[in-house]
């Protein structure tokens, strides 16, 4: 019977620091994309490149401010790719307003959009996405998007 009694009490209250270890970890778990599969795989900081885990094309690290597109919504994933491949990898970009501040410009919501967006921000975008070398060279990597080109 007390065991009974001990699955189905709610959990003790626990102080946050209980979870410290946890959430810092979790920090620094960031999005690795596959564009071949539409995936997205969390894992922490890496300057090697990863490989997909299912079909072992190029994973390319993105901030962690990326949120992925459905599988299956190819048009936000061609915008995706395109933005990557002009050096925006959801990292914040800044608009310089009249009075000298700067404010942190939106990415773009559809493809359309990627071009005007690339040619205002070209000096805020990075040079090569990170885990998007081919290891050992400095070429950059074109991902292919089937059905999506
Ligand atoms: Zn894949």
């Amino acid at each position: 019977m007390s065991n009974v009694r001990q699955q189905t009490a709610p959990m003790p209250y626990k102080h946050h620091s209980y979870f410290a270890n946890a959430r810092r970890e979790q920090r620094y778990l960031l999005p690795f994309v596959c564009f071949s599969c539409r995936k997205v795989f969390r894992k922490p900081f890496a300057r090697e490149a990863r490989l997909c885990p299912q079909c072992r094309g190029l994973l390319t690290m993105l901030n962690r401010k990326f949120s992925a597109p459905k599988a299956t919504d190819l048009r936000q994933w061609r915008k995706v790719a395109l933005l990557v491949e002009h050096g925006f990898v959801f990292h914040s970009v800044y608009r310089s307003t009249p009075d000298g501040r700067h404010t942190r410009a939106a990415y773009p919501k559809n493809l359309a959009e990627v071009p005007a967006f690339a040619a205002e921000f070209a000096s805020q975008a990075i040079a090569k996405p990170l885990g998007a070398a081919v290891a050992g060279t400095s070429k950059l990597v074109r991902w292919q998007m089937p059905g999506v080109a």
